[in-house]
């Protein structure tokens, strides 16, 4: 045993609380004494050869059977250097236990260090000593729900997690009664060491919304990686169903996700450092999960999100999400080859240092007629089927506005043109599909809505989210921040919590909007919640709806 013969050199193996061990990542480099190796030495594994154990595996280890039982998550595994056989597996425990044959740390092992814990709460032990947490395969959840309820009043505040397995629907709310019963403290993702980022995108994605459910349920196919199910897993019966179901996510669920994602994306310090929504987006859309892109851009390109990409114009005080999304997909001449199920748009702002427009409505119902490539356009004169489009029409005239006055049918492109200011123009032809065309005498043709479901805000570099907990113009929208309040100091928890925001249907509204924006110049007297939305919007997410009943 490689373990109980190095105790001596396990740095911080005691339970002593008083001297918490330096956390410091230099430490890595740190040569180990005895031994004279790195971690760069040892041979990084994902998984345990021959198990289904991996990286983020819950599994339990017997201390032979001195001290019963101890359960804990993996956060490393590999191969000692010089040693092919033992592979070496790194746990972060559920809590402090008193082991007699285990040294205790807080992630080093040899005066190493291989990951971060707190001080007691690591064991490096060989990979024949784990097994799966039966306490998650057993069927006895009375026992699960106890055993947890235990440890989490010290760590997380007295609420359980069970994982739930199966699918769970969004939760649909029709009023704002029914949405504050359902709100309060404890109430969605439990946040820790700088999460916000990843609990508000989390909490967007999927308490009220389906849009994301596919990522839930897709078996993986032969390009997927080895870890695609632990990860998707996690996700689903660790996160999204508990927060379906009971409305409450502990920080510990969350930290499995974000340890798998550290691990298997080359997006990395997403289990401690301040990061951005589309850091763990592009790691767990793109590089874990392997969801197609939602836009699918003209140019061949494709992307999960479109950052607004505009000239500032001074003479807009208040722009909506959709002028400055006109602005942005005019100027890059760029178009979709299809609408998007979902539309995830970024604010013209970097980060928390530097915004362009110090307020921005985001426009409730998003309309991307105009940007969808050969979609069937009414001549923005005379209301028939729009055969061309001239780009530098944009912004050109008085009446109408943006993308919309672009489109003209063959005989009112021609006289518009006449005038000396617009005869250089350089139109382009639309290219109507057939069925549509021989349709078009008897329909007014339709326009392509998408609707607003959630908007992350960020403030001093913590991110919250407003969600819409319902479909069409009416439903409530619900507030939620993962880090609302906390108990205790250092090692206290995080209290999540959600609020029912009546008042926000009527500020995103364009004369609700102006009212305010109006009445309060100063960011200082808006209320709370509308100053957030106004002024701190990061990133709007829109979703496709069949039915556009309302516009
Ligand atoms: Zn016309
Ligand atoms: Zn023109």
């Amino acid at each position: 045993m490689i373990l109980n013969k190095n105790k001596t050199s396990v740095e911080g193996n005691s339970n002593d609380e008083g001297q918490p061990k330096s956390s410091n990542p230099l430490s890595i480099a740190v040569k180990d004494e005895s031994l004279g190796h790195t971690i760069s030495d040892y041979q990084r594994l994902i998984e345990i050869p021959g198990t289904e154990l991996a990286i983020g595996s819950l599994v339990e280890v017997s201390d032979s059977g001195v001290c019963g039982d101890v359960y804990g998550v993996i956060r490393w595994i590999g191969i000692p250097p010089g040693i092919s056989k033992n592979v070496l597996v790194g746990i972060e425990l559920e809590d402090e236990p008193s082991l007699k044959n285990i040294p205790l740390s807080d992630g080093s092992y040899n005066g190493l260090r291989f990951f971060t814990c707190h001080q007691g709460r690591a064991i490096f032990v060989t990979s024949d000593r784990c097994k799966t947490d039966r306490r998650f395969t057993d069927k006895d959840s009375y026992h699960v729900g106890n055993k947890i309820t235990n440890n989490q009043e010290i760590n997380f505040g007295a609420v359980a997690c069970p994982s739930i397995s199966g699918s769970v629907p969004p939760l649909r709310i029709h009023s704002s009664d029914e949405l504050q019963k359902i709100c309060g403290k404890f109430k969605g993702i439990q946040g820790h060491h700088n999460s916000c980022y990843l609990d508000a995108t989390l909490f967007s994605m999927f308490t009220f919304t389906s849009v994301f459910d596919s990522i839930l349920y897709r078996s993986p196919g032969p390009k997927d990686i080895r870890n695609y199910r632990d990860v998707q897993k996690v996700l689903r019966d660790e996160i999204v169903n508990p927060l379906r179901k009971q409305l409450f996510v502990r920080s510990d669920s969350v930290m499995k996700l974000r340890e798998l994602l550290d691990q298997l994306s080359s997006v990395s310090g997403l289990t401690c450092e301040e990061k951005d929504p589309e850091e763990f987006l592009n790691s767990l859309l793109s590089q874990i999960m392997r969801v197609e892109p939602f836009l699918k851009l003209s140019s061949g390109q494709d992307s999960y999100f479109y950052q607004l990409f505009v000239d500032k114009d001074e003479k807009l005080t208040l722009p909506t999400v959709q002028q400055l999304f006109e602005q942005s997909f005019h100027s890059s001449n760029i178009k979709l080859k299809e609408v998007p199920s979902c539309f995830i748009i970024q604010m013209p702002r970097f980060g928390k240092s530097y915004k362009m427009y110090p307020r921005i409505l985001p426009s409730q119902v998003l309309d991307v007629t105009d940007i969808i490539e050969n979609s069937p356009r009414q001549c923005f004169l005379c209301g028939k089927l729009a055969e061309y489009e001239c780009n530098e029409c944009f912004g050109s005239l008085q009446v109408g506005s943006g993308l919309e006055c672009t489109a003209f049918c063959q005989q009112c492109l021609v006289t518009f043109h006449m005038h000396a200011k617009r005869n250089n123009h350089v139109p382009t032809k639309i290219c109507i599909p057939k069925d549509f065309r021989i349709m078009a005498d008897h329909m007014v043709v339709p326009r392509v809505y998408m609707e607003l479901f959630s908007v992350v805000c960020i403030e001093t570099s913590h991110y919250v989210a407003f969600v819409k907990s319902g479909s069409g113009p009416d439903a409530p929208w619900c507030f939620f921040d993962s880090m609302a309040d906390r108990k205790g100091e250092q090692n206290g928890y995080n209290i999540p919590e959600m609020t029912c925001v009546p008042e926000l249907t009527q500020w995103l509204s364009d004369e609700g909007a102006r009212s305010i924006n109006e009445t309060s110049p100063n960011d200082k007297v808006l209320p709370d919640h509308a100053k957030r939305i106004f002024c701190d919007a990061y990133m709007c997410l829109y979703q496709s709806t069949d039915t556009m009943m309302y516009h």
